[in-house]
This record gives structure tokens, sequence and C-alpha cells, in this order.
């Protein structure tokens, strides 16, 4: 073996885990799953299984997924967005504007000490 040194620039993350323990009766995979709140659950899958992209979190319920980095977004803070909602976004752009200054000017009046 040459050139000594392979471990260079790989991502050492993912922290302490206890991987890998052996001699277990049937042959099982275990899988780690992070959800948003970085609970990390690991449930063991027969190898033959196919294992899920999602798991729920056992300890808060949100849906975990295997990459610790980016765990899949808690469900309600993903509204669903329609096609009704896209258009009503793009409309109240430019209404927005309007709809603010509107607002602003109404604070300023019901706030304004000299009047
Ligand atoms: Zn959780």
């Amino acid at each position: 073996m040459g050139s000594g040194n392979a471990i260079r620039g790989s991502r050492v993350g993912a922290g302490p885990m206890g991987e890998a323990e052996r001699g277990e009766a049937a042959p099982r995979v275990r899988v780690s799953f992070w959800c948003a709140n970085l609970h990390e659950t690991r449930p063991s899958f027969a190898s033959d299984a196919a294992i899920p992209e999602l798991w729920d979190c056992p300890r808060c319920g949100l849906p975990a997924g295997q990459d610790r980095a980016n765990p899949p977004a808690p469900p309600r803070n993903e509204p669903y967005k329609t096609h009704l909602a896209y258009v009503k976004e793009r409309r109240s752009d430019k209404d927005g504007a309007a709809i603010l200054a509107e607002a602003l000017d109404r604070l300023r009046a019901s706030r304004s000490p000299w009047q």
C-alpha cells in the first residue's frame, strides 16, 4: 500500500452511532432516519426488504428521511399549493404593494399623535 493517507477530504460527519452490531439472528439491515427535529431512528429491516424512503419519527411523528443534512420538511409547514394559490400569489405580487401601502397609511393615521 503505497501512498498512505487515503482519507482526505471525506466528510466524517454523522457522528458516533455504534453501527454494525454483529451476530444478529436474522440478516437484517439497520437504516438511520432523521426527522426535521433531528431525532434519529434506526429501524431494522429484513435484508431483502425494500427500505422505505420515509419513516415516521416515533418521537414526534414527523416524517424522517435517510439524509441527515436534509430531512423531510414537516408537512404542516408545507401547504399544498393549488393552481389557484399560484394565481393568487402572482396577482398579489402587484396588488400586495398597494395593499401594504394602504395598510401602512391607515396604521400611521390611527397612530399619529397629532391627529
Ligand atoms: Zn422526530
